[in-house]
């Protein structure tokens, strides 16, 4: 599995496995078909409420831990210095371990700044080998840079072919960020998997239009961490690093972008105000 070297040295996998809306009774038996299958880098967050399945497939499945890459991320309701430092204990006992490979701030909401004073001190500790945020557009992830010691190694954010951030990586990729996408294809809305053009390079290169999205992501320097709760296409997924798409179907797919969320829009008030208010692992 290639990887990428992030701004403090460690080495993150270029593909891993998300576990957003997998339910915590199904999310053992999940993850351990992704480990056979190959992926090493695994995403949760406390928000999902399923670190405890994560753990245990990770307990069972006897890969070395320094062979891993555990992903875990901070709620809102836990930004705040104190409650920082005790939602990263309760995370890594939940997952059990001793320590995280990277640690996010999920949502720039409440007081992520106290969130990230304790964030840096857990990664001078070592207990988080690489510390990050999620869902921090520009202004907010500049303003955080510039006013602490330790720049996020990862922003973590909603990318893929009809929202494909490209200034958003030009002002990362200056500042030493990583880009990781969520959502990399797409939640499969808005008929992503039938479009036209991306099933042309499908049949093109003989993969099908998750690969080419996965690829075209990849290519573009970004860590992707797709979901599938079935084998088939967890092994379809990982199955991307034996083609490469050409100049132009790299350009055939740019003009797909809208240029905005088809999930969440993380500046409208509303949509702040109730996810800033929701509580998980309480
Ligand atoms: P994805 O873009 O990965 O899409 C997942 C959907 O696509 C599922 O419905 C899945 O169905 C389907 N799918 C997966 N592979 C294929 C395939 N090869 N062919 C056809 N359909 C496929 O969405 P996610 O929202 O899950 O994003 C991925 C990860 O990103 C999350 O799991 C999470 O770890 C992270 N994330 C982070 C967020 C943040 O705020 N930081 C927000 C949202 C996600 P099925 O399972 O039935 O195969």
């Amino acid at each position: 599995m290639p990887k990428v070297t992030l701004n403090n040295g460690i080495q993150i996998p270029v593909l891993g496995f998300g576990v957003y809306t997998i339910a915590p009774e199904h999310t053992e038996q999940v993850v351990t078909e992704a480990l056979a299958v190959g992926y090493r880098l695994i995403d949760t967050a406390a928000a999902y409420e399923n670190e405890e399945a994560v753990g245990r497939a990770i307990a069972k499945s006897g890969i070395p831990r320094d062979e891993l890459f555990v992903t875990t991320k901070l709620w809102v309701q836990d930004a705040g210095d104190d409650s920082a430092k005790r939602a990263f204990e309760r995370s890594l006992r939940r997952l059990g371990l001793d320590y995280l490979d990277l640690y996010l701030i999920h949502q720039p909401f409440g007081d992520y700044y106290g969130a990230w004073r304790a964030m840096q001190n857990l990664n001078r500790q070592g207990a988080a080998r690489a510390i990050g945020v999620s869902n921090f557009y520009p202004d907010r992830l500049v303003d955080l840079i510039d006013h602490n010691e330790i720049t996020p190694a990862v922003n973590q954010i909603e990318t893929h072919p009809y929202f494909q951030r490209g200034a958003e990586q030009d002002l990362m990729r200056n500042r030493g960020v990583q880009l990781g996408s969520w959502g990399p294809l797409a939640h499969g809305r808005d008929d992503l998997f039938t479009h036209r053009i991306l099933n042309e390079i499908a049949t093109a290169h003989g993969k099908s239009v998750a690969q080419v999205v996965l690829r075209w992501l990849i290519q573009r320097g970004i860590v992707v961490i797709p979901k599938s709760v079935r084998p088939e296409r967890m092994a379809e997924n990982v199955d991307v690093f034996d083609f490469r798409l050409t100049e132009d179907e790299m350009n055939r797919i740019a003009p797909l972008d809208t240029g905005s969320s088809s999930v969440f829009d993380h500046r409208d008030p509303q949509s702040v105000s109730w996810l800033g208010n929701h509580r998980f692992n309480t």
